[in-house]
């Protein structure tokens, strides 16, 4: 199968991503563009169309060499229809039958999933972390992805929603999520959200070097508040050590919820590196319960992101490689 690929893609709220990956895991060419706001479901399907095609010229590959179609998108979405019920941060997306449709342009097999559960896959099929344990990971970027994998399959549940675990209620009558619910993990662990709740602070009156980094016209970062944390800024420190209890209280639930190996941390956040992983260990160990030591290990994830279209494309080689 070596000359075989599958095509992986990253439907993005800002990009989308298109790559050709072998059954390895490995990337053998690429191709992206943005993706602009209110732009409809038939414009961004042509634009996997001529992606996907660019990607294989590139390769020298014809369309022969392609077993099959994984897209990772933002859900709602129903993997069994193929279906993106509803995708957030796309106007009007409602209902569009994008496995169908994308499928037919192509001629092949199309399997869709969650972006979450794509990048899941991914760090579990070709990350550093693979050796087959099950796994969740949280991709802790513009909101709180998640997605697990239990047996070498992604865990989809009845509603073909599970994983969504930026949406698992760390502080019951905490701050307003934009999903209707308040405490939302997303709010807390999110890098936007890291740097929404420092500014806040700041704008009722902390002090911190964010207040002059602001006020030159400064980009602030999760990073930027990291940094500062770890200089010793009292206020950035008082929200970063919030940001990796409220990680951490994630990391106890999901331990018993689902038992795995590994919770991995990704996205914008996890570039902190060390900083986050040891701080949510502290509190995770400060936290846990002492009757059995089934604690995951919490680590980084390795795949960065090209986590979505590789574990979209992985997805694809799960479902479709035997069937050539
Ligand atoms: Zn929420």
């Amino acid at each position: 199968m070596s000359d075989y690929v599958a095509i992986g893609i990253d439907l993005g709220g800002t990009n989308l991503k298109v790559a050709l990956v072998y059954s390895t895991g490995a990337i053998v060419a690429r191709a992206a563009q943005p993706v602009e706001a209110g732009q409809q479901p038939g414009e961004i399907i042509d634009a996997m169309v001529t992606l996907s095609r660019q990607s294989l010229a590139d390769a020298h590959l014809d369309d022969s060499a392609v077993i099959g179609v994984g897209v990772g998108s933002p859900g709602p979405l129903s993997t069994s229809r193929g279906v993106i019920i509803k995708a957030a941060n796309l106007v009007g997306w409602e209902n569009v039958a994008l496995r169908d449709r994308l499928g037919k342009i192509l001629g092949k097999s199309v399997v869709l999933d969650n972006d979450g559960n794509a990048a899941a896959f991914g760090e579990y099929w070709a990350g550093n972390n693979h050796d087959g344990h099950d796994m969740v990971l949280l991709t802790l970027g513009t909101g709180v992805g998640g997605g697990v994998v239990l047996g070498g399959q992604v865990l989809r549940g009845h509603y073909e929603n599970a994983g969504e675990i930026g949406h698992t209620v760390v502080e019951p009558r905490g701050r307003a999520c934009t999903c209707g619910k308040h405490g939302c993990l997303e709010q807390y662990a999110s890098a936007s959200a890291v740097v929404r709740r420092a500014m806040e602070g700041v704008e009722t009156g902390e002090a911190s070097s964010l207040k002059a980094m602001d006020t030159q016209g400064d980009e602030i970062t999760a990073q930027t508040v990291a940094t500062l944390a770890r200089d010793g800024d009292a206020w950035c420190q008082q929200v970063w050590e919030e940001t990796c209890f409220y990680l951490a209280v994630a990391c106890i639930n999901i331990q018993h919820t689902f038992n795995p190996a590994r919770v991995i941390l990704g996205g914008g956040l996890s570039c902190a590196g060390d900083q986050l992983i040891d701080g949510v260990r502290k509190h995770f160990s400060a936290m846990s319960w002492s009757l059995y030591e089934d604690f995951p290990q919490i680590q980084l994830a390795s795949l960065g992101y090209d986590a979505g279209v590789i574990g979209a494309a992985g997805l694809a080689w799960q479902r479709f490689s035997s069937t050539n």
